[in-house]
């Protein structure tokens, strides 16, 4: 047998019961090992440091909080969709089963792997952010199934990743005792001012500052956005602003996940 010579990302704990290795596309081998040690029960306890935010998560920014943080979106996808046309064009006019046309498909498919790495890496950094500093998130459940149907904003959609985003953000917040609590995506979460609860109806996406008629607070959207869920999920806001109870529309994620009917165009609410 002749050994191979391997990285090892993360120390080996406890005692190894089996080994998967897998292959990417652009021929990068991974060990995955599963072990097997005593580890206490843990006791996820909500942190009292932290604070209790909104999050709104857009495309022009990633996602921005109720303190008024923004994220910038990356778009890790369409900086290398030139470099990844050219790329496959090339594949493309490859003769089948030729060593050049296996070397140019291991090109295209290491781009897409560095899309995949670079978008992973940026929603760690992020999500282990937010959940250490706050103990409560209230983001809007999104139905992202029925908005990557809009051919218009799929690509951007599925490029700014946000069904993955969440996921992490709660599994680290069971880690770092922050809640994650969703607000129904009918909420109208942009269209209230957070201030005094006035609806501006005709808001339109194009519209990023915005001054409430009644109370004249000058908003930017998506701040606004980010202030009425938290409000909301602290009970802050009046009932009938809502279409159901904060009961019925706070709900965990496994609740709200896959129940869309998948038609309605995004909503923006
Ligand atoms: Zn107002």
């Amino acid at each position: 047998m002749t050994p191979i010579k391997m990285v090892i990302h993360r120390e080996i704990l406890g005692t190894p019961k089996n080994i998967t290795i897998s292959k990417t596309p652009s021929g990068k081998y991974y060990a995955s090992i599963v072990t097997e040690q005593d580890v206490p029960p843990q006791v996820a306890t909500v942190n009292p440091e932290g604070d209790k935010i909104g999050l709104d998560l857009g495309l022009k920014e990633f996602a921005i909080t109720s303190k008024g943080e923004k994220f910038e979106n990356p778009r890790y996808f369409q900086k290398s969709l030139r470099r990844l046309k050219i790329r496959q064009r090339r594949l493309s006019r490859k003769q089948k089963g030729s060593s050049n046309r296996n070397k140019a498909r291991v090109t295209v498919a290491k781009i897409h792997e560095k899309v995949a790495n670079q978008r992973q890496d940026y929603q760690h950094k992020i999500s282990l952010k937010l959940t250490s500093e706050n103990q409560r998130i209230s983001a809007e459940s999104l139905n992202i199934k029925g908005m990557v149907k809009n051919r218009k904003l799929a690509k951007q959609i599925t490029d700014v990743g946000w069904g993955n985003f969440l996921t992490m953000l709660e599994y680290k917040g069971d880690i770092y005792g922050c809640e994650i609590h969703y607000v129904d995506r009918f909420f109208p979460s942009s269209k209230r001012c957070s201030n005094c609860g006035y609806i501006k109806q005709d808001l339109t996406l194009a519209i990023r500052e915005w001054e409430c008629r009644e109370c004249k607070s000058f908003w930017d959207k998506d701040i606004n956005a980010a202030l009425n869920l938290m409000l909301f999920s602290e009970s802050k806001i009046p009932l009938e602003e809502g279409k159901s109870t904060p009961d019925q529309l706070v709900a965990r994620l496994e609740m709200n996940r896959g129940t869309g009917s998948g038609q309605e165009a995004p909503s923006f609410a």
